[in-house]
């Protein structure tokens, strides 16, 4: 992986060799820290780069932090400002990926939330292609559960809970899938390791509500936008294990993966076993829209370098 020279890092940007913390801090060792994922795409055309819904990216993690006890001292609008700090030193032209990352910084041991340091760190690297050039993937059911809300809370993207989507992707991984999806505790389906994910049945594009322990993510926000805006109808509610089985579209959103189609789940052929027109319409849509190509949602693009 390319390293970034830069990052924000105690209160300041340093370069990225010095942005380091000992082995016993706590965040480290508890998984008690909270991160985001924001991406910022390349307009060519325009000698611009745009950063995809940084204000709702920040609003969800400064919650994941709330979940957390922590405060940063930091509003959406200050995170976003240090972003577009960071961007103007390391100068990318390029598709990109950033990282916040709110830690409890103690070095300390004793487990618990309260009365401990908060830290902030925020990297940006070249952004990757999640599935390579897959045209579609093939997902299992994990036999892992989802974290559930009173247990470790999947609406906050908190570092601890990684540890189940990291179960989850690996069994599938060396199962020779591409991707899991996850039941929750309900055994209604919940989400991917790392991304939501969107079925279509008797043309309703349909996902599970924010209520199934899973992550509200901002790509599923902006897909359902999508959708209203292509005159696509909607349904929010819990899906069943075997309904995309018997779907006819399906496709996984999340900042990573974008919009990827999935077209066989546990060795049953999605739909036709092609990419059908709903998942196009809406992959189409979002690929303009976060490079800052569709008028209608120009207000999701921030650009990062001043004109
Ligand atoms: N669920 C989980 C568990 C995730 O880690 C992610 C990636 N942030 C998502 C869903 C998708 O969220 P978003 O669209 O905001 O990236």
């Amino acid at each position: 992986m390319d390293l970034p020279k830069y990052a924000f890092f105690q209160g300041k940007i340093v370069p990225y060799s010095e942005a380091k913390v000992g082995v016993l801090t706590h965040g480290l060792n508890y998984g008690t820290a909270a991160f985001g994922g924001i991406r910022a795409y390349w307009n060519e055309p325009e000698q611009q780069l745009y950063l995809f819904r940084p204000i709702e990216h920040y609003t969800r993690f400064l919650n994941s932090t709330k979940i957390l006890l922590m405060n940063l001292g930091q509003s959406p609008e200050s995170l976003l400002k240090i972003t577009l700090e960071l961007l103007a030193l390391e100068q990318y032209r390029r598709d990109i990926y950033i990282r916040p990352l709110a830690y409890k910084a103690d070095e300390s041991i004793g487990v618990k939330l309260h009365g401990i340091k908060d830290e902030l760190s925020i990297v940006a690297i070249p952004s990757i292609k999640y599935f390579g050039d897959k045209e579609g993937i093939h997902v299992t059911i994990s036999s892992w559960r989802r974290v559930d809300d009173n247990v470790i809370p999947a609406r906050g993207k908190i570092a601890g809970a990684y540890a189940n989507s990291a179960l989850i992707k690996s069994d599938a991984a060396l199962a020779g899938y591409d991707e899991a999806l996850t039941l929750n505790q309900d055994g209604h389906l919940s989400e991917g390791s790392a991304m939501n994910f969107f079925m279509v049945r008797n043309g309703v594009l349909t996902t599970p509500p924010v209520t199934d322990n899973i992550l509200e993510g901002i790509t599923r926000r902006s897909v359902l936008e999508l959708a209203a805006s292509l005159g696509i109808p909607v349904q929010e509610r819990p899906i069943d294990r075997t309904e995309v089985f018997v779907c006819e579209e399906l496709f996984l959103s999340g900042t990573a993966v974008e919009v990827t189609p999935v077209l066989q789940v546990d060795h049953r052929t999605v739909g036709e076993g092609k990419v059908g027109p709903i998942t196009t319409a809406i992959r189409q849509k979002f690929a303009k829209a976060v490079r800052a190509e569709e008028p209608e949602f120009r207000a999701w693009n921030v650009p990062v370098y001043p004109r």
